[in-house]
């Protein structure tokens, strides 16, 4: 097994994330900020067993946002084989849910939108774009429902459904069938990664915020600024890491580059944003060895 592509954060939830920690968000996007997270972290559990699970020739290929003909589609997971691509949507839903007549609800009656549906288009969307390559491909798609405290009642036996209990099995059942992978696969591989779309669309999704708006300060990387700063080094009182003070300057300009990246980046730009926390000369010389300088002396900014 071989992964082609990892999985990252989406520029929507690590902008969601920066927004938490340096505004009040609204209800409405804290909810959304929590399900892309309960999402995320149900994709890096899928990730981990296939890591354990998947031992036979095959390419893995996660992430992907494809446009196609004006239709956008996202996929979690593709696993390559020499003869099938397997199709992946993995969700993390926990407690007791029901099936009825092709409609997916929590077992009090309240529906959520069935992701069988949206596994049929996306599989499709996917079957096409194959042909349209000239590479048809037997794809099986596949809904994992990752959570082990989950359960679906009144499921159908033929629905292409993956239960927590049953994905080792799965990834078995791939393995018994790998055989030498082709150049075709991997090339096919290599072609979906390039056809990938970075997921700048994203960033018109984040809630609107202004600098002035935002908590300034210097904060350790997992979020918090609860932080004992000396001359060289963070230590975070909430994770109990420890980061040097450049690694702490970087992230701080990493975050300050992803929220403004109009705004020209300067020494007294960083210095404000981290709330006057760190020494101004330390930012300085931070930014001077890794980025480069620009402009005239009154007006030195990095790139
Ligand atoms: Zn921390």
């Amino acid at each position: 097994m071989k992964i082609i592509k990892k999985r990252e954060k989406s520029k929507l939830l690590i902008g969601l994330n920066y927004l938490d920690k340096r505004t009040k968000l609204n209800d409405v996007d804290k909810r959304y900020l929590i399900s892309l997270e309960k999402g995320f972290e149900g994709e890096e559990r899928f990730d981990a067993l296939v890591k354990t699970h998947l031992n036979g020739e095959a390419l893995v290929v996660n992430d992907l946002l494809i446009e196609s003909k004006g239709n956008t589609f996202q996929i979690d997971a593709v696993i390559i084989t020499y003869d099938t691509i397997y199709l992946y949507e993995i969700k993390n839903y926990n407690g007791d849910f029901q099936m009825n007549s092709g409609q997916l609800s929590y077992t009090n009656g309240q529906e959520i939108t069935n992701p069988l549906i949206q596994l049929k288009r996306t599989k499709e969307l996917l079957r096409q774009l194959l042909k349209d390559w000239g590479t048809p491909c037997r794809i099986e798609a596949h809904i994992v429902f990752i959570n082990e405290s989950f359960t679906l009642y009144n499921a159908n036996l033929e629905d292409p459904i993956i239960f927590p209990t049953q994905i080792k099995e799965h990834f078995s059942g791939i393995n018994a069938k790998c055989r030498s992978m082709t150049k075709q696969a991997s090339h096919l591989a290599n072609k979906l990664v390039d056809r990938h779309k970075t997921d700048s669309v994203f960033q018109k999704q984040l809630p609107s915020y202004r600098f002035d708006e935002l908590r300034t300060g210097a904060s350790c990387p997992c979020g918090s600024f609860d932080i004992l700063l000396t001359q060289r080094s963070c230590y975070c009182k909430t994770c109990y890491k420890q980061v040097s003070i450049e690694e702490l300057i970087l992230e701080s300009v990493k975050e300050l580059k992803y929220l403004f990246p109009e705004e020209k980046l300067t020494t007294a730009l960083v210095n404000e944003f981290c709330g006057q926390d760190v020494y101004y000369r330390k930012i300085r010389s931070v930014l001077q060895e890794n980025f480069i300088a620009k402009g005239t002396t009154q007006g030195t900014f990095y790139e």
